[in-house]
Order: C-alpha cells, then sequence, then structure tokens
C-alpha cells in the first residue's frame, strides 16, 4: 500500500487533472490512499476571502466569485455530458463557504480555518467524480473525520492516538469492507475533537501523506511535483539546479528546516520513525526516477544546497541594566516566542544581547516588543534575506555574499547561515 500526494499544481486545471487520473491509472490494482491539495493557488485565493470576510470589505463577493468561477469552470471542462450532479455538489459547497463567510463570529485564525479548509474539500469533490466516471473507483473518506488536532488554529499540532485509531479504522473499512482500492482524502486540514475545522500550517499536505503512511506502515510514499525531484537550489532563484537521486531523511529534514521549499519540514519525521521511503517524483514524466529520501546515506553528500528566505526579520534583545543575557532571560524570551508562535530560523548570543532571525512576525513583533520591554532594548530590522548554503566552498561564498550589507553570520563546519539585507 503507498500514499500519494497531489499539491495545488499538479491539479491546476482540466488538463492537469486528466493527466493525474492517467497517473492513478497505472496503478489500477493497487492500494492507493490519494492525498490532494486545493487546486491551483486556491488557498492563496481563501486567505483574501477570509481577509475580506472578516474586516467586512466590500471585495468579499469578487473573492468568492474568484474561488466559485474557478472551480466551475474546471468541472465544466472535465465533464462533458452531465454536469448536473457536480454543479449541484459544487454549489451546495459554495453556499456553505457563503454561510461561514457571512458570520465571521470567531477570532481571525479560527475564522481562517473554517474559510481555508473548503479549497482542499473542492478539490476532492471535483477529483473524486472524475476518477469515478474515468473508471477509477473511489472512496472518499473527509481528514476532518480522521485528522484530529487541537485548537492552534493554523498551525494545529496532531493528536496522534486518535488520528492513527481513526485512520486505520476508515482505511480498512474501504480496502476490505467496501472492496475499493483507491481513498481519496485531503491534505492540509483536520479537525478538532469536537469538530472545529484546523489546519496544518501552509504547505502542510505532505504532512498528511506522511502521517497517513506512518499509521497505515505504508510501503512507499510518493510526493507529486512539478519538478523532477530534489534540487539543490530553486531554479527560481539560483542557475544551473542539479537533481538529487537519493538523499538522506537527515539532510531532508535539515534542508527543509532551512527553508528548502520541496516539502514541509514536519515531513520527515514520522517516515524515518517507521524508514518508510519517500520519492519525490515529477507528474510531466511520471516513469522518471524522481528523488528518492529513505535512512541510506546521501548518494553524494558534497553537492552544495543554496536555499534563499526571504521577508526576514532581525530582531535583538539588549539587556536593559548590563546584566548578562543567561538562561533565566533567555527563557523569557523563549517563553514569549511560543505563546506568539513565532519561530527561530537563526540565533546567536553575546553578552549582553541576544538576536534572532524570523519570518517577518508581522504586527505580533509589537506584542513581543511590548511584553518584554521591562528587560530588554529590542531593536529590529526588516525586509532581509537569509541564505543557508549547506556544505559550502569559498567560490560560493564569493559568488553569493560580496556585497552584501551583512547583520548576522553563523558558520558550522558544513553549513553557512548569512542575514542580509534584502536587494
Ligand atoms: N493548500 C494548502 C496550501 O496551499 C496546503 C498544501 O498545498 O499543502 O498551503
Ligand atoms: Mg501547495
Amino acid at each position: 500500500m503507498r500514499v500519494f500526494k497531489f499539491g495545488g499544481a499538479s491539479v491546476n486545471n482540466a488538463d492537469a487533472v486528466k493527466n493525474v487520473a492517467d497517473i492513478i491509472t497505472r496503478f489500477s490494482n493497487e492500494e492507493l490512499v490519494l492525498v490532494f491539495s486545493a487546486m491551483g493557488k486556491t488557498t492563496n485565493a481563501l486567505e483574501k476571502v477570509t481577509h475580506a470576510a472578516f474586516y467586512n470589505l466590500p471585495e468579499l463577493t469578487e473573492r468568492i466569485d474568484e474561488v466559485e468561477n474557478f472551480h466551475f469552470n474546471i468541472a465544466d471542462a472535465l465533464f462533458d455530458s452531465d454536469h448536473l450532479q457536480i454543479n449541484n455538489e459544487l454549489k451546495n459547497i459554495f453556499d456553505s463557504l457563503k454561510q461561514v463567510a457571512s458570520k465571521p463570529e470567531y477570532a481571525y485564525d479560527e475564522f481562517y480555518d473554517r474559510i481555508v479548509s473548503f479549497g482542499e474539500i473542492l478539490s476532492t469533490t471535483i477529483i473524486s467524480r472524475f476518477l469515478n466516471e474515468r473508471g477509477i473507483m473511489n472512496v472518499i473518506i473527509p481528514a476532518q473525520e480522521m485528522i484530529i488536532t487541537g485548537d492552534r488554529f493554523r498551525d494545529a499540532a496532531l493528536d496522534w492516538a486518535m488520528t492513527e485509531k481513526l485512520i486505520k479504522k476508515r482505511v480498512l473499512d474501504v480496502f476490505h469492507d467496501q472492496n475499493c482500492n483507491k481513498i481519496i482524502t485531503q491534505g492540509f486540514i483536520g479537525s478538532t475533537i469536537d469538530g472545529k475545522p484546523t489546519t496544518l500550517d501552509r504547505e502542510g499536505s505532505d504532512f498528511t501523506a506522511s502521517v497517513i503512511a506512518y499509521c497505515l506502515d505504508a510501503d512507499e510514499v510518493i510526493v507529486w511535483k512539478d519538478v523532477d525531484g530534489l534540487l539543490n537550489c530553486d531554479p527560481d532563484h539560483f542557475a544551473n539546479p542539479l537533481k538529487i537521486d537519493h538523499i538522506s531523511y537527515h539532510e531532508v529534514v535539515e534542508l527543509t528546516f532551512f527553508g528548502a521549499k520541496i516539502l514541509h519540514p514536519k515531513t520527515i519525521k514520522p517516515l524515518q520513525n517507521k524508514s518508510i521511503p519517500l520519492r519525490v517524483k515529477s507528474f510531466f514524466n511520471p516513469t522518471a526516477n524522481g528523488t528518492l529520501v529513505s535512512d541510506q546515506a546521501s548518494s553524494d553528500l558534497s553537492i552544495p544546497f543554496l536555499i534563499k528566505k526571504n521577508d526576514q526579520a532581525l530582531i535583538s534583545f539588549f539587556s536593559k541594566d548590563f546584566s548578562f543575557i543567561a538562561e533565566d532571560k533567555l527563557s523569557k524570551i523563549f517563553w514569549r516566542l511560543n505563546q506568539l508562535n513565532i519561530k527561530i530560523n537563526l540565533m546567536q548570543n553575546s553578552a549582553i544581547s541576544f538576536s534572532i532571525v524570523v519570518n517577518d512576525p508581522g504586527k505580533k513583533l509589537k506584542s513581543l516588543s511590548n511584553s518584554l520591554a521591562n528587560d530588554f532594548d529590542i531593536l529590529y530590522n526588516r525586509g532581509l534575506e537569509l541564505l543557508t548554503i549547506r556544505n559550502f566552498t569559498d567560490q560560493l561564498i564569493k559568488q553569493y555574499l560580496t556585497d552584501k550589507e551583512i547583520l548576522l553570520e553563523q558558520r558550522s563546519r558544513k553549513t553557512i547561515q548569512v542575514a542580509y539585507t534584502q536587494t
């Protein structure tokens, strides 16, 4: 049994969905759990719906129309004769979305999860029906009925015990009792035990796939992407990317933590814990090998990886009374960062200062400064880039860092990380 994950780019129009159907047809005799993201950029579009609905902005209708037209157009192109059933299903989903959007009676993050989770519900509704029409019989198991989480909205933590129990029960029911060998579910979304919709952090569908694989002791996970596999740099930022054939869990978990966008950083742990291999493959070229991620050592340990994160902020805490920033002071800072869910990308300390580089926390920066103002003078720089080079060489450092206004730098044996002003 394998778990396949198809991201938004793999289903961003009707032809793409047909291509996915062709890929799945190759595995017609195999039990598969198919995890789908929202189609194309739907999650971004629904974030705009959330904003407009929450702040009661006049563009709300237009924002919802955009999402609605996008999905109806794809359905139109996919289903040639009898549209009635799918159109009704989509209409019902949009009625519910409009209902939720009309009553922003929750805190922002909770409201966000209620709206944004419609993206995956829409994609799976269309795809499941299309696959059934193409003769690929499948059953949807709603992720909100098996991915059970806490209530830290937008970044919900998994309730492993509950989730494992439900996944096993629901999946076995379909594979064995209903005798159907294809299950479809939504990535990224889940629900609290009392039924409140939650999400698992942006790009979290990879994590959903790995959770399901873990719970079912799957043989392999395949993440289907629009690239040939894991590349040593993002082709949008760097020239001549190299495809990696085989890489270890350890390397990938480090690279995704540094910001490599190939997989969500949480994806690796469940797979590593059960030695389940993961393959990244291209949906344009499904017979090519892609990249294998496993517990074996990487095939080439010297290839440099370059990873850039934009919109970084450097926050520096200076002790007000010239006392050392020791453990007691640090624990205050960490406690507050944890409370605000601000994650550290890089940190460095000296006698009386402590500096961190984080994804720009926006409005949270003010809450952070206010709450720690008694103990620290806090300075910050925004609009920075954080470049990480794993397996760096002098040549690469020269190539990418000459002329940069560097604000923070850290180097270990293998890795250099540098924050500088974005140009
Ligand atoms: N649709 C969600 C997002 O765009 C989750 C995912 O794609 O993994 O963030
Ligand atoms: Mg995505």
